[in-house]
């Protein structure tokens, strides 16, 4: 069939195939293109079909010939219907590190559930025995709790007054003002409870309770600051206080692991456009003007250069961590730079529909927004008839 995107919002129903292949494929491109990384052998990635944990599993897999398992949560495709965007990338994953003699096999399902849990340990335990790193990338709008049964909401709103700003329709380039109304009754901890800790701790005491973590494993958890500009909506709201607790968590995390020399990690990581990151308002404004910025300045990166640095300059450069005052890894150092900011904050105040595309990067931001799901990619024919119907190799 031919596929065209068909967009609501902030989401795309569809996904192409081919396209997402050549996401995959120019993802793995740059990681070799950087040469041998000599981090972790056998890597679980938690949310690893697109975004930073799809590029962490191919930047271990295809940066240090890692065995990967990855844990991800998709709509496969149906005839006559696309599947979505991360089944597609881990098809195209798993072929094209099957190809290079590669260990990966992938599992899609609630991460949250302990079902999922038990059939990821039973894997490992199977094929690979321990694990040496396990990155947690989960961004997930709701989470039915594993004990309780209960199904938590998480809400994007300010805490304590109402948050009024300036936001862009990305495609149509509208600048409008939007006021967001604060959390009430249990929108704080219901946001904790999705994107809090909680899981991340659950998935680690689960593998060390069955020995399946190596001697001096590592586990590393992704996280988010942003500007004072977004503060308000961001870091100091609901999505924060989850922040917050992820963050903490962390420590708790690396006590547990002091029995077998590990360590739990957090890495603040820049904005990207994701498909998380379109969903919070003010932020694709952000996003597109600090594109142009850091474009102009030669310090772009989208989440392959920005996995691909964390593992090569922090987590595997055999020196020292580098560390923030918070013990966290900080690859957003770029993006936060003060003449990056200045320059932001200066665009913020005069940005509008008249001139954000002269002034900002609303075609970056859009193009990145279709690549997502695997349109307008280079080098793609979507004239060309393509077969909607993909299977996971592993899953076979
Ligand atoms: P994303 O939407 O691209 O990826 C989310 C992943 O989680 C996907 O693989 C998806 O399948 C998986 N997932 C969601 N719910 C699941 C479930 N219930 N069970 C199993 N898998 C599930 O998101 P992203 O932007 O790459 O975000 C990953 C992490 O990085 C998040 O913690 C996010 O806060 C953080 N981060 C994002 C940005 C940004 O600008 N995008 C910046 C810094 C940090």
């Amino acid at each position: 069939m031919i596929i065209e995107p068909r967009t609501r919002g902030f989401i795309c129903l569809t996904a192409h195939p081919t396209g997402c292949e050549q996401n995959v494929v120019d993802q793995i491109a740059y990681v070799k293109s950087k040469g041998t990384i000599n981090g972790a052998k056998k890597v679980l990635v938690i949310g690893s079909s697109t975004g930073f944990g799809l590029a962490s599993r191919i930047s271990s897999a295809f940066g240090s010939d890692a065995a990967t398992i990855g844990v991800f949560f998709d709509k496969p495709s149906t005839v006559g219907r696309t599947g979505s965007a991360g089944y597609y990338n881990t098809a195209a994953f798993e072929k094209h590190a099957h190809e290079a003699g590669l260990y990966a096999k992938s599992i899609n399902g609630d991460a949250f559930s302990n079902e999922i849990k038990r059939k990821t340990l039973d894997m490992i335990k199977e094929d690979l025995g321990q694990i040496d790193l396990v990155i947690y990338s989960l961004a997930s709008p709701v989470r039915t709790h594993p004990v309780s049964g209960t199904r938590y909401k998480s809400v994007l709103k300010p805490i304590g007054s109402v948050f009024s700003n300036k936001t862009v329709d990305f495609h149509t380039g509208n600048v409008t003002e939007i006021s967001i109304n604060p959390a009430e009754g249990d929108d704080i901890a219901n946001t904790v409870a999705v994107m809090g800790g909680e899981d991340w701790k659950m998935w680690m005491d689960a593998l060390k309770s069955e020995n399946l973590l190596s001697e001096g494993a590592n586990t590393v958890a992704y996280s988010y600051i942003g500007p004072s500009l977004t503060e308000a909506v961001y870091r100091k709201g609901t999505i924060g206080a989850a922040k917050d607790d992820l963050e903490a968590t962390a420590f708790t995390i690396s006590d547990d692991l002091k029995a077998i020399g590990g360590k739990a990690y957090v890495s603040v990581n820049k904005a990207l456009v994701t498909q998380a990151s379109s969903a919070i308002p003010v932020i694709p404004l952000y996003i597109s003007l600090l594109y142009k910025i850091m474009k102009e300045k030669g310090i772009h990166e989208g989440c392959i250069e920005q996995i691909q640095r964390l593992y090569s300059e922090r987590l595997f450069n055999g020196k020292e961590m580098l560390l923030d005052e918070n013990g966290r890894i900080r690859i957003d150092d770029w993006e936060m730079r003060d003449d990056v900011q200045t320059e932001v904050a200066k665009l913020w105040k005069i940005a509008s529909t008249e001139n954000l595309s002269d002034i900002g990067d609303l075609e970056g931001y859009s193009n990145d927004f279709f690549n997502l799901f695997g349109f307008k990619v280079n080098g793609v024919d979507y004239d060309a008839d393509v077969n909607e119907m993909v299977e996971i190799p592993s899953e076979n």
